[in-house]
């Protein structure tokens, strides 16, 4: 089995009735992009900036990031490598970062919440990923948005960015910015979010915890924790029509994009990019060319 998987790794997967669909790689750390190349990634679906920042004593320079997110775009080109802002709240610790104490950190300040707060932190990653777009296909992503206002002004302090590295005189790229669609609000509100929007990319981790309530980390709610549960795909419904409407693409980047048995339930509902564990890349492979998809 796992030699006639081999064979699907260094494929353009074609559905049987012509979508070329995109099988990229979720990643969080430059150490992965041998292995993930090497599975057959046509680019990173999901680039976890969180360890660069994790385990530190202090955080990573605008110098140091750019130069790292300039590695990822140069390894992948021209496929696309997506950098997701950072997603830290109060359950992930960070030297430098002064989280204080909640009840509930997966409801707190965390992801876009926090560096629409920190601009000190958050101003020397937007400042590398628009450095970094100058060597291959770099688009950056904002985790956990609830409402357009956010996405507004993450685009206000990019701008604020570009000006500062163009009175340097340092060269940027223009990277298209997409929202990650993990909350239930983002689902409901999908349709106003998709003009602010180059892309939308679902995270079906958090959208799963959020739209039904049970933490993703609890086993006693793990049967509730379901991507598949019928709400749950009436929000990924939601998102792919909204993106639909606009024309712009979507993908999925949480887990369930690389179950074989929801792979065409989401292709049906027009999602063109699945991003996942490098592992399970030859597989997804093989199950898109095995997908019918009349009339779409
Ligand atoms: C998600 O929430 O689905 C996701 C892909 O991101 P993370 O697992 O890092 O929260
Ligand atoms: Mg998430």
């Amino acid at each position: 089995e796992r030699d006639a998987l081999d064979s699907y790794r260094q494929i353009i997967p074609v559905t049987r009735s012509g979508q070329a669909i995109e099988v990229a790689a979720n990643l969080g750390s430059l150490k992965e992009i041998g292995p993930a190349l090497k599975a057959g990634a046509m680019g990173v679906g999901l680039f976890r900036t969180e360890l660069l920042f994790m385990e530190r004593k202090v955080l990573p320079s605008e110098d140091e990031q750019a130069e790292i997110y300039a590695e990822l775009a140069r390894a992948f080109a021209p496929y696309p490598v997506i950098v997701r802002t950072l997603d830290i709240g109060g359950d992930k610790p960070v030297a430098g970062i002064e989280f204080p104490h909640e009840e509930n950190p997966f409801l707190g300040w965390r992801g876009v919440r926090m560096c629409l707060d920190r601009p000190d932190v958050f101003k020397p990653q937007l400042k590398a990923l628009l450095r970094a777009a100058t060597h291959g296909n770099i688009k950056i992503m904002v985790p956990m948005v609830t409402n357009a206002d956010e996405v507004l002004r993450v685009k206000a302090l990019l701008a604020e960015c570009r000006a500062e590295l163009d009175a340097a005189g340092i060269p940027v790229g223009n990277p298209d910015l997409g929202i990650m669609m993990e909350t239930p609000a983002a689902a409901l509100l999908a349709a106003d979010l998709a003009k602010h929007a180059a892309f939308f990319s679902i995270g079906t981790n958090d959208l799963t915890q959020y739209v039904m309530a049970a933490d993703r980390l609890n086993p006693r709610v793990a049967d509730l924790n379901r991507a598949d549960h019928p709400a749950v795909l009436r929000a990924i419904e939601l998102i792919c029509d909204a993106a639909r409407q606009q024309g712009i693409w979507v993908g999925i980047c949480g887990e369930a994009a690389a179950r074989p048995d929801l792979i065409p339930i989401f292709l049906r509902l027009g999602v063109k990019e699945l991003s996942m564990s490098p592992a399970s890349i030859p597989r997804a492979k093989k199950t898109v060319t095995e997908i019918e998809l009349p009339g779409l």
